[in-house]
């Protein structure tokens, strides 16, 4: 398909975010949406990269709220846009190994309870009698949800693609964008390696790179990217079909059932903000040993695949949405290690504010761009 040489909307990025908003504005009716993606395939971004991980355990309200929109969507998918995403519900296991983290948790769990969330808490040792591969010896206390999961994040983009493609919006790989053109505080094109498209509304939704996006127009948004890695092992018999998706929340480990095997990660707390997206191989060791500690038949284990990605992190751990000092100049990012999720609820929210002006599905105002300026910023606790 050739560029088209204007659009009412060119959304730029095609990872969750941008494929969620491309549906959402073409059911909502909008016509002539572009959609962007400088790499050869959709989802091939932080999206294509991720965990997969589902879960309503947050520690603020918003974030709770953003899931319990989000996650029915995703449960809904296949008959909406008859494509399965594989929603696994085995539960989440955050595990707290000190008294801090103990302490955040039961406040945790009273909160999602109050909004209607059925987390439930539990001793170290229930934690320890619900993983017996697994040494949880310093385990004080867990907090469990059954309907957190997994879900496959490409199964995700593509079913949100191909019926967007299907309602008219091209969705165009291969194509960079380099440049964005503002006229007295508007937005008036988007130059891209193919050609320049005129539009005088742009949405960002292009994850860890909306920083550089933002540069091109003319935005300060606070948006770092910081490398994640995951290794996955080879079958392990020993592992149950219900096993939950585990996270020693002190360390960041986190262990989960991915086809026979399992997949393992760690956050790096020292990891230094770059677009490095190789494996760091030493770290990976790290990893490893922290793994084999806490279940020991990993020893035998072989790696079957590793990868790193990027984290869209912004400085309180919440992401962005709505507009900027820039008219026509729409941002979705920022979502600091657990987008993925809360992608579908993003593309709704976004074709709302854009089509509307306002947010109704549910009112994420708060979480604007002007918020680092005016100090209104709020603390996520539960980020692995
Ligand atoms: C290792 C790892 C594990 C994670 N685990 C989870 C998890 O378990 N659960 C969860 O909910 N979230 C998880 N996340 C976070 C989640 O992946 C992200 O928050 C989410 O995918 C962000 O989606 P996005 O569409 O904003 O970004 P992306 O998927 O990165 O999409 C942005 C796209 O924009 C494109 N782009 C950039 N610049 C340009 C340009 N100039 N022109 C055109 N296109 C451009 C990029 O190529 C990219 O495809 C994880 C992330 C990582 C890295």
């Amino acid at each position: 398909m050739d560029l088209p040489t204007t659009a009412d909307i060119v959304i730029i990025g095609g990872g969750v975010m941008g494929a969620s908003a491309a549906y959402h504005l073409a059911k909502r009716g909008m016509k002539n949406i572009v959609l962007l993606e400088k790499e050869e395939f959709f989802g091939t971004g932080a999206t294509g990269r991720c965990a997969g991980g589902v879960r309503y355990q947050f520690s603020t309200e918003i974030n709770i709220k953003l899931s319990v929109e989000s996650l029915p969507m995703i449960e809904r998918f296949k008959d909406e846009l008859e494509q399965d995403v594989n929603y696994r519900q085995c539960g989440y296991l955050l595990i707290a190994t000190n008294e801090k983290d103990s302490t955040h948790f039961k406040h945790n769990v009273e909160l999602q309870n109050s909004l209607g969330v059925q987390t439930q808490l539990f001793s170290g040792d229930e934690v320890r009698a619900r993983l017996p591969l697994m040494n949880f010896e310093d385990a004080i206390a867990g907090t469990f949800n059954q309907k957190d999961g997994i879900v496959d994040p490409n199964s995700v983009v593509a079913g949100y693609i191909n019926t967007a493609q299907k309602m008219g919006v091209a969705a165009l790989a291969g194509v960079e964008v380099i440049g964005i053109r503002v006229r007295e505080s508007q937005v008036e094109s988007v130059e891209t390696t193919q050609g320049v498209i005129q539009t005088r509304i742009i949405l960002n939704a292009a994850g860890p790179w909306s920083g550089q996006l933002g540069q091109m127009a003319g935005v300060q948004i606070p948006v770092v990217p910081i490398r994640r890695q995951m290794f996955t092992t080879n079958p392990l018999k020993e592992i149950p079909e219900n096993f939950p998706f585990v996270i020693d929340f002190a360390q960041s480990l986190y262990f989960h059932r991915e086809g026979e095997g399992l997949l393992i990660g760690m956050s790096n707390q020292d990891e230094k903000p770059g677009f490095d997206q190789n494996v760091d191989e030493e770290f990976e060791f790290i990893n490893l040993e922290a793994a084999i500690e806490r279940m020991p038949l990993l020893e035998g284990a072989s790696r079957a695949s590793h990868w790193a990605g990027l984290y869209e992190v912004t400085p309180d751990a919440h992401p962005i949405f709505g507009g900027s000092n820039v008219k026509g100049f729409t941002i979705c990012t920022g979502f600091s290690g657990h987008g993925f999720m809360h992608g579908p609820v993003t593309g709704k929210l976004m074709s709302e504010y854009i089509l509307d002006g306002k947010f109704s599905t549910l009112d994420v105002s708060m979480l604007d761009l002007a918020r680092f300026e005016e100090r209104r910023s709020i603390k996520e606790y539960n980020v692995v």
